[in-house]
């Protein structure tokens, strides 16, 4: 039997299911030459405020973009500190740094590795001004307990939802929300291997919040309210014309996508969970899951040995994250000598994401399935 090919994503089966529509669209944007903010991307807008249920999206250029423009709309002044998972990708760090800034890295939840209430407040001094929880993998931080911190304490929050859109924050009422609607801004990515991925860059932020709102809007597009008139100093960060095309199409499927995506990770977990050695992902009771990754915990056993066992037999797999931020030596001035946290120590020795998708067969998830059970036989 040949293995089946088997990828971390397949955005191009994906695209064929849905070809007739997207191409439609972006032949529209074309035949229209309405390449820059046309009118797919005002609808886009308002498909995604709607489906979010919040008062305002702003479309952008990335996600890395939506963090800086939401940190931009703060009104920080330089030095004042932000605080950071250490177990996250580049991106929310960096725009801190770049704004000149000070990212204040912390620990995450060896379950959910996300932030928790416990961690921020842990860590919390007067002069961080904002946190930014990362819903890592498509899962919630523990955003309530968080936004009650805040409103004690006075700190704004910036979801990185870039991994989590869609993903539904169940609050102690039962009362639920879409995740990156809940803190004071939310960005995401659309990536194109991002839940919702366009066919190129993108991003957009979101918040509740009148002021800011119009704020985020004027700094992502050159501070200016009128053409010609700059009231602050702003940025050019916009989503095109043909990818709010795509995403207007896709962002119908993404319900759909992440019931593809459960699927896929229940059959994991059930294949998995009685593996010593091998530890599932974490469902905390608070939020749903969209599976952006399947991440394994790999106890006792070498990771890396998992990795190249699968590799061999023509399975991908990735580490995210296999270096804590602070090792990195872009941050070297913002952590002491010798700094290391417990946990993103651990994760990143230990974890592994394996192929998730919305296209997954089950000739290549029981592929998939065999060899890792091989390796721990
Ligand atoms: C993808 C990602 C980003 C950045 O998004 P881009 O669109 O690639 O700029 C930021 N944060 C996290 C957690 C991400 O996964």
């Amino acid at each position: 039997m040949t293995p089946p090919k088997i990828q971390m994503v397949d955005v191009k089966s994906q695209y064929l299911k849905i070809k007739e529509e997207v191409d439609q669209g972006i032949q529209e944007v074309i035949d229209s030459c309405a390449f820059i903010n046309g009118p797919s991307v005002k609808s886009f807008k308002a498909s995604l405020e709607k489906y979010l249920d919040v008062k305002h999206v702003i479309p952008c250029a990335n996600g890395t973009d939506a963090l800086q423009i939401a940190l931009m709309a703060l009104d920080l002044n330089p030095g004042d500190k932000v605080m950071v998972p250490a177990f996250t990708y580049v991106a929310t760090a960096e725009v801190i740094a770049l704004l000149g800034l000070t990212p204040v890295m912390v620990d995450v939840c060896p379950d959910t590795f996300n932030l928790t209430k416990k961690i921020v407040e842990n860590n919390l001094t007067p002069d961080i001004k904002v946190v930014v929880p990362v819903h890592l993998y498509g899962q919630c931080s523990e955003m309530e307990g968080i936004m009650s911190l805040s409103q004690e304490h006075g700190f704004y929050v910036i979801e990185d939802n870039a991994q989590a859109i869609g993903s539904d924050f169940s609050f102690q009422n039962r009362r639920t929300q879409k995740s990156g609607t809940i803190g004071h801004i939310g960005c995401t990515s659309f990536y194109p291997s991002k839940n919702l991925g366009a066919y190129g860059d993108g991003g957009a932020i979101c918040t509740n919040n009148e002021e800011l709102g119009q704020k985020i809007h004027m700094i992502a597009n050159h501070g200016q309210k009128k053409k010609y008139v700059h009231d602050i100093i702003g940025c050019n960060s916009r989503l095109d014309s043909i990818q709010a095309a795509i995403l207007e199409v896709k962002l119908k499927h993404l319900d759909a996508y992440a019931n593809a995506r459960n699927l896929v990770a229940k059959t994991y977990d059930e294949a998995f969970k009685n593996i010593e050695g091998l530890e599932i992902p974490f469902r905390a009771s608070f939020s749903n899951h969209v599976f952006h990754q399947y991440t394994l915990k790999v106890k006792g056993k070498s990771r890396d040995e998992l990795k190249k066992h699968l590799s061999d037999n023509g399975i991908p797999s990735m580490i995210y994250y296999p270096i804590p931020l602070y090792n990195q030596l872009a941050f070297k001035k913002y952590v002491p000598d010798n700094f290391n946290l417990t946990t993103t120590e651990q994760l990143c020795n230990e974890v592994i994401s394996l192929p998730i998708h919305t296209e997954m067969t089950s000739d290549q998830q029981e592929y998939i399935i065999k060899k890792t059970q091989e390796y721990f036989q």
